[in-house]
């Protein structure tokens, strides 16, 4: 009866190549609303950040995840 949920609380695509990565390799705590994931794809080797927030109004977690800001792949050496 249990079907998987398309929806995940902590995973995420990669940006690369889709390759679903199950929990960020860092999260840092940047202040009391914003937190930063560090993504490792062990896929492809990409590495991308999101940022989560939780709005003070948002009422269930599906709200909080449409929110999420993913960028590209970090470029820096
Ligand atoms: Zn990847």
């Amino acid at each position: 009866m249990a079907k998987r949920l398309p929806m995940f609380m902590f995973g995420i695509l990669c940006v690369r190549c889709q390759h679903e990565i199950i929990a960020p390799h860092e999260t840092e705590l940047l202040d009391d609303k914003v937190i930063r994931h560090l993504w490792h794809c062990p896929n492809c080797k990409a590495r991308f950040e999101s940022f989560p927030r939780f709005p003070k109004n948002a009422k269930s977690v599906r709200e909080v995840m449409m929110s999420v800001d993913v960028f590209p792949p970090l470029n820096g050496t």
